[in-house]
C-alpha cells in the first residue's frame, strides 16, 4: 500500500467498502481510530453527496439525487420488486446524445463520471436496499443519465469492480447487469471482446433510418442495420439475448407497419423487445401511445415470433422514470413546479401487463 501500511489494512478497507458497503471511514471500527482520519482523507474522498432522496410506491421506489465533487448532479433510482432489487445508475453527468424525447438529452453533456463515482452509486444502493427492507441488491441497469458506451473505459472498469468477487469487488452477477446504449457500433464491438457477459440493451425506437435519424441522432453516424449487426455479434459471442428498447410515442413510431418492419428485422434473432410507454418530458410535443395502439404493436411483434414485454413505469411521480432524469432542472422544479404536480396527478406508477 502506498501509504506505508501493511496489506491487511487494504483488505480490511476492501471488506468494509465492498462487503459492508461502508463508505464512511470514521465508522470502520476495525481500523484504529488514530488512522481513520488520514486514511479517510487519502483513500475515501466524499464522492457522492446526497442532495435529495425521494420515494414512492410505499418506499419500493427511491430516487437519489447526488452532487459530485465539482457540483455536477446525477441521479440513481432503486426499485424493489418481490423477486429482485434493481438500481438504475448514471454513467455521465448529462448526456451528449441529444435524443429529443429524453430529458437528460436536452441538457447536453457535463462530463463523464469516474469509475469510483459509478461504483459508489451501486454501493449506496446496496446499503439502501437492505436498510429499506427491499432485500439484497440483485440487478443493475445502466439506464440512468448518460450514454455508458461513450464513457467506455470507466464503464468497463466499473463493471469489473462490480462483478469481481469480494473483497476486491461487489461480487454481483454479470448476467444481472444491463448496459443500455444508443448504438455506438465500435464500442459494442469492443464490449463484445471484453467477455463480460453483461446484458446489452439497444435503444432502437424506430426500425427505419428515416425516423431513427430524428429520434436517436447518432443514427446519422451508424444506421439501424449496422447497430443490429453489432448487437447480433454481441448475442452470438455471449449467448445472451439482446434487449431492444422501443419507447412508444403516439403517432410517431407506433404504427402497425413499423411493428411489422421491426418484427421482420428481429425475427429469429437472439433478442426480445422491451416497449417503454413514453414518459413525456416537460415542454415535449410528444406523448405516450394509447393503450389499444400499444396492444396492437405488441400483438404484431408477437405474431412475428418476437418476444415482447412492456416496461413498467416505476417512479413517474418522483420524476424517476426512464428519460425523466434531469437533475439540474429538478432542484428548483420539485419544490414548486406545476410540471411535477401534473405528473403526480397522473397517478400511481403501475406494472403494465399485456
Ligand atoms: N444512453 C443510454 C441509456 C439511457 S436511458 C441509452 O440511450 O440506451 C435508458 C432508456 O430510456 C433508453 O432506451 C432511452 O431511450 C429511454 N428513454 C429516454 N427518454 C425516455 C422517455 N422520455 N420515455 C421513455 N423512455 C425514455
Amino acid at each position: 500500500m502506498e501509504l506505508g501500511l501493511p496489506k491487511f489494512r487494504a483488505d480490511q478497507l476492501s471488506r468494509q467498502y465492498f462487503g459492508r458497503k461502508q463508505t464512511d471511514v470514521s465508522a470502520m471500527t476495525d481500523i484504529p481510530e488514530s488512522l481513520r482520519e488520514s486514511l479517510g482523507e487519502a483513500l475515501f474522498p466524499q464522492l457522492l453527496t446526497l442532495v435529495k432522496g425521494t420515494e414512492c410506491d410505499n418506499g419500493a421506489t427511491r430516487k437519489s439525487l447526488w452532487r459530485l465533487h465539482d457540483k455536477s448532479l446525477v441521479e440513481s433510482v432503486l426499485m424493489g420488486y418481490p423477486d429482485r432489487s434493481t438500481v438504475c445508475v448514471s454513467s455521465q453527468a448529462g448526456c451528449g446524445m441529444a435524443c429529443p424525447f429524453c430529458a437528460t438529452g436536452q441538457a447536453g453533456l457535463t462530463r463523464n463520471m469516474s469509475t469510483a463515482e459509478i461504483v459508489e452509486q451501486v454501493v449506496h444502493a446496496a446499503r439502501l436496499s437492505e436498510q429499506a427492507d427491499l432485500g439484497r441488491l440483485s440487478h443493475i441497469v445502466f439506464m440512468g443519465m448518460g450514454e455508458p458506451l461513450a464513457n467506455y473505459a470507466r464503464l468497463v472498469a466499473a463493471l469489473r469492480r462490480i462483478t469481481s468477487a469480494a473483497p476486491d469487488g461487489l461480487g454481483m452477477s454479470a448476467r444481472n447487469i444491463t448496459v443500455s446504449t444508443v448504438g455506438l457500433v465500435p464500442a459494442i464491438r469492443r464490449l463484445t471482446d471484453e467477455d463480460l457477459s453483461v446484458t446489452l440493451a439497444v435503444s432502437l425506437h424506430a426500425p427505419d433510418d428515416e425516423l431513427r435519424d430524428e429520434l436517436v441522432p447518432i443514427n446519422n453516424r451508424w444506421k439501424v442495420a449496422e447497430v443490429l449487426d453489432a448487437a447480433w455479434g454481441y448475442a452470438r459471442r455471449t449467448g445472451r439475448r439482446v434487449s431492444i428498447e422501443y419507447a412508444m410515442i403516439r403517432d410517431v413510431n407506433d404504427q402497425p407497419w413499423r411493428a411489422d418492419l421491426l418484427g421482420r428485422l428481429l425475427k429469429g434473432k437472439l433478442a426480445h423487445v422491451n416497449l417503454i410507454p413514453l414518459n413525456p418530458t416537460p415542454g415535449s410535443r410528444w406523448d405516450a401511445s394509447p393503450k389499444p395502439v400499444e396492444r396492437e404493436f405488441v400483438a404484431r411483434l408477437r405474431a412475428s415470433g418476437v418476444a415482447t414485454t412492456v416496461r413498467d413505469t416505476r417512479g413517474q411521480e418522483i420524476d424517476g422514470a426512464c428519460g425523466q432524469l434531469a437533475a439540474s432542472e429538478q432542484v428548483g422544479e420539485s419544490e414548486n413546479g406545476s410540471g411535477h404536480e401534473a405528473r403526480v396527478q397522473r397517478g400511481e406508477s403501475r406494472k403494465v401487463a399485456i
